[in-house]
């Protein structure tokens, strides 16, 4: 650092302590946003591939902020799991998630399963089998009416006790997804002995399937090994026409991405869901 000279270290010391301030300035914000009921929940649909039905849709959070709008999760995720706000965060995203799973039953809305996201510090640090199981009772629904989505990298940690946690939560009806696969360093030993139920291919594979040798193969390389171990296969992010025929051709069973629908408001979602069940 010495050779860089004074005036380069100084500068890097006074961006740092702007990152940080900004830092703890989200960190305050992202506090009050959940009082102020600033968060609020988007819903992608999943399709199968077999029928074209609507398989489930995946809950995305945003942060609806006072001064800048829509914040994506992208942002203060990792801010709110570094606070450890992400439990409380992510408590509200479960019970609003199946809470608005139940108000369109209510209404006559034909529902499907709605898949959560869950963090790192949100799956270890909680009781979240037995918040999972009360948010799911309290609102009337049944365990299959949820699908958790966790990455591969929240388990390589803990091993033996991922493999528990989702063994239990599995045991109480829920659906288990490997979300992001292929990016992260999984062995495939330890995949086999994990009690899931679907492996979701990351993007970046699906991105460039139709223009890279490379990722084709890797992408029909996880579906068949998917479906010899008997999971499902869903891909994420499919914009294109060709992307989605390369995964059908490679059997894959289904699909979310733009090229069906982008994250929909409740209402919208709403009416989609009734479309898409009309005869
Ligand atoms: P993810 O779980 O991989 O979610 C998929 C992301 O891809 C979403 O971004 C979605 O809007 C976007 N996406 C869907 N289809 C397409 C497509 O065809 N093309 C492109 N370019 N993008 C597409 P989003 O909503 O910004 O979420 C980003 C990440 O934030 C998620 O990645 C997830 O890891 C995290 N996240 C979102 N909501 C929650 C939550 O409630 N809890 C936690 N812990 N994490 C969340
Ligand atoms: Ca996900
Ligand atoms: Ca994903
Ligand atoms: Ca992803």
């Amino acid at each position: 650092a010495k050779l860089m000279g004074g005036g380069q270290i100084q500068h890097f010391s006074e961006e740092l302590k702007a990152a940080f301030k900004r830092k703890l300035t989200m960190e305050s914000q992202l506090r009050a946003a959940l009082d102020h009921k600033e968060l609020f929940l988007m819903y992608q649909p999943k399709i199968a591939l077999k029928d074209g039905s609507v398989a489930g849709l995946e809950v995305l959070l945003r942060w609806r902020h006072p001064r800048h709008g829509v914040v994506s999760p992208v942002e203060f995720i990792p801010v709110a799991e570094e606070a450890g706000l992400i439990v409380e965060i992510g408590e509200w995203v479960l019970k609003s998630a199946v809470d608005q799973c139940r108000a369109w039953r209510v209404e006559g809305v034909p529902t499907v399963p709605v898949a959560v996201n869950l963090s790192a510090r949100q799956f270890h640090r909680t009781d979240i089998v037995g918040c999972v199981a009360s948010v799911v009772r309290d609102a009337g629904l049944a365990p299959g009416d949820l699908e958790l989505e966790l990455t591969e990298s929240m388990s390589v940690q803990c091993p033996e006790r991922s493999a528990g946690l989702m063994a239990r939560l599995r045991g109480l009806g829920c659906t288990i997804s490997i979300d992001d696969f292929g990016t992260g360093y999984s062995s495939l030993s330890y995949l086999k002995q994990l009690p899931v139920d679907k492996l979701k291919i990351d993007r970046s594979f699906v991105q460039d399937m139709h223009q890279s040798a490379e990722s084709m193969a890797m992408v029909k390389a996880i579906i068949a090994m998917a479906h010899g171990l008997r999971l499902e296969v869903i891909a994420e992010g499919v914009e294109l026409q060709e992307q989605l025929d390369g995964l059908r051709a490679a059997g894959c069973d289904q699909i979310q991405g733009f090229y069906y629908s982008k994250p929909l408001s409740p209402e919208d979602c709403a009416g989609y869901l009734r479309e898409q069940a009309a005869p």
